[in-house]
């Protein structure tokens, strides 16, 4: 069984006016399944735009992608939707749910799509909405939700097609710092636990702490920080602690 994203000397540029921007430059990564990986960065360092092609919304303008074992960088733009709901789940830091639907509703809509049965359906969206804590708010539309809430229906809607990876762009930006922890250990949790894969992306050093494993994103380039020892364990010690 080879990698779940493999990525090689993937090049994304911008053209801004007479400039180019270079978002990545020749980035070259691979994910297994079961990680719990931040992509960390400064604002405007590419972290969007590696997760953007990790979860084929955008499309390299050199290098290769493959998902799941297969090469899919010269799949074309209209069947790459098709690639995203079968490979992928997404969580964003403006929580994208739907406003005229309800917590029950927003979770099981991936599934309506996907053609799933109602029986099934409802088995599976109430299971998640007990995992992630909100079976009492079931009947909840996204505005009678706080934050954290909304942001616990996203993590249940992006897990509900049992995806080979769930991709999360700054989650915690919108929450303050205690509700940005609590959903940062829902997500370690539901990896411990579920063995979900975990791609998030973050400027928040407590964020990044969590992580098994991080990858540092500056100007559009990638340093990868040496595995922690087992996962969930901080890699970040405070100078002078270590042994
Ligand atoms: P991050 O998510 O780490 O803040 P981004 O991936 O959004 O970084 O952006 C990386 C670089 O690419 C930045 O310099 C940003 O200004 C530029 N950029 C991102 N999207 C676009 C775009 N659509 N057009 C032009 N430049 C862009
Ligand atoms: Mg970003």
């Amino acid at each position: 069984m080879g990698s779940a994203i493999q990525l090689s000397n993937v090049v994304r540029n911008y053209q801004l006016g007479k400039t180019m921007v270079q978002a990545a430059r020749g980035v070259s990564l691979e994910f297994q399944r079961g990680e719990f990986t931040a992509l960390a960065g400064a604002s405007g360092s590419g972290k969007t735009t590696l997760l953007n092609i990790i979860g084929c919304i955008d499309k390299p303008d050199a290098g290769r992608i493959s998902v799941d074992g297969k090469d899919v960088t010269d799949v074309p733009l209209h069947r790459l939707a098709g690639l995203r709901n079968q490979y992928f789940g997404y969580i964003f830091q403006t929580f994208n749910l739907v406003a005229v639907l309800d917590a029950f509703e927003n979770v099981e809509l991936p599934l309506v799509l996907a053609g799933m049965p109602a029986k099934q359906r409802r088995e599976r969206v109430e299971a998640l909405l007990e995992s992630v804590g909100l079976a009492n708010h079931r009947h909840h539309r996204p505005q009678e939700l706080s934050g954290g809430q909304r942001q616990r229906v996203a993590i249940a809607r992006a897990l509900v097609t049992e995806p080979l990876a769930v991709l999360a762009d700054e989650p915690t930006a919108n929450l303050d710092s205690k509700t940005g922890a609590d959903i940062i250990e829902l997500m370690a949790s539901l990896n411990a636990s579920r063995r979900v894969t975990f791609i998030f992306s973050t400027h928040d050093h407590h964020i990044i702490n969590r992580a098994s494993r991080v990858i540092w994103v500056s100007d559009g380039a990638v340093r990868e920080q040496a595995p922690a020892e087992h996962a969930g364990a901080p890699l970040l010690r405070a100078s002078g602690t270590n042994p």
